[in-house]
């Protein structure tokens, strides 16, 4: 268990910068998630922390304790990838056993250890398959038993979900996440999947172009998102925005609703909105369609719950408002939030 912090850290590859002017700091037996659109920096910047990659600026703390020119081992952060990496030759014993022996830990103790891991991950009864006879599923809790089974100090999670479909991508964050807790253990999870970083992060960094736009929990980014980026990058679907005189408001489709579904003394931002296609989810209506009013023919999308039943169709134009307190202000220019409006 540690924290781990990383100041002023800058990766330069030749003509980019992967990871740019960087602070950033996990707490003991925190959970934090890197989450950044394809080429943001992520796994340069995890890389970075285990001590793959040695940076252009900037240092890595442990505890407070510079560790940037210790190697990789010296550090004993374990690092998961998205491949595993399993050894296929090795049986799920030796795949885990494998950094203790290198460690030269004797025999009887990594019995115990492995035993242990196996137990944790429920995997005991395949100690002797070769990764080839696993599921993808079994293959990520035996990455994830060798990596316990040293006690690091911090795992370094690279996308380890995206191989398992999306029934099992579910199980798999669940225990993922008990797993954590249960050990303890300082997690620095990268992933570009907003759902997962969402349900699994006690915080959220989001990256992009190497540098972070927002550090904060999965409520605050998404309810008070940094900036137009943050603001954009999540949330399914996407936040609708309106632009005029240099400043864009933002509000999210669940928050844009008929009219009818607020009361009538609810302080509210009227629109017109004219219908173009519905999908019915089940749980929620997806309306889109084109304002007609007060900004013409931009594009925006309703997320209706259920419970709200009023009666929309394809070619209506109906009545729809956004409570005051829902919209969104950001500069234009510049995108940073410009607080409440008004
Ligand atoms: P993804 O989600 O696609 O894995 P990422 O957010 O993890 O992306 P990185 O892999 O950290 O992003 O890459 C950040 C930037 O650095 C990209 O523009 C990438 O092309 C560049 N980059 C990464 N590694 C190298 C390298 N070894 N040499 C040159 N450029 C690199």
């Amino acid at each position: 268990m540690a924290s781990i912090e990383v100041r002023s850290l800058t990766k330069h590859f030749d003509g980019t910068n992967a990871v740019d002017n960087v602070d950033l700091g996990a707490r003991d037996a925190e959970f934090l998630v890197l989450l950044g659109p394809s080429g943001s920096g992520k796994t340069t910047l995890l890389r970075l922390i285990a001590g793959l990659e040695t940076p252009t600026r900037g240092d890595i703390l442990v505890d407070g304790r510079v560790v940037t020119a210790l190697p990789p081992r010296l550090r004993n952060m374990a690092m998961v990838f998205q491949s595993y990496a399993l050894y296929p030759h090795l049986n799920v014993f030796e795949n885990i056993a494998f950094p203790l022996r290198a460690r030269g830990i004797a025999r009887g103790q990594v019995n115990g250890k492995v035993d242990w891991a196996a137990q944790l991950f429920g995997i005991a009864h395949l100690l002797k398959r070769k990764p080839r006879q696993l599921s993808g599923g079994e293959r990520q809790r035996v990455a994830l038993a060798r990596a316990v089974v040293r006690e690091p100090i911090a795992f370094l999670l690279d996308e380890p979900l995206s191989n398992l479909d999306a029934k099992l991508r579910t199980s798999a964050r669940d225990e993922l996440q008990r797993f954590q807790r249960r050990l303890a253990t300082t997690t620095i999870y990268v992933t570009h999947d907003q759902i997962e970083a969402l349900g699994l992060g006690d915080r959220i960094a989001i990256l992009d172009h190497g540098k972070i736009h927002q550090l904060g929990t999965p409520q605050q980014v998404y309810e008070q998102p940094a900036d137009l980026f943050v603001a954009t990058f999540i949330g399914s679907p996407p936040m609708n925005l309106l632009e005029a005189d240099g400043v864009v408001t933002g509000f999210r489709p669940e928050h844009f609703l008929p009219r009818g579904a607020y009361a009538a003394d609810d302080a509210v931002r009227p629109f017109v909105l004219r219908v173009t296609r519905i999908e019915n989810l089940g749980s929620d209506r997806l309306v889109y369609g084109a304002l007609e009013a007060p900004l013409p023919q931009v594009s925006v999308v309703s997320r209706i719950p259920c419970t709200v039943t009023i009666p929309i169709a394809a070619g209506d134009a109906c009545p729809f408002a956004v409570r005051e307190r829902d919209l969104h202000r950001f500069d234009l220019k510049s995108g940073a939030n410009l607080g409440a409006v008004s």
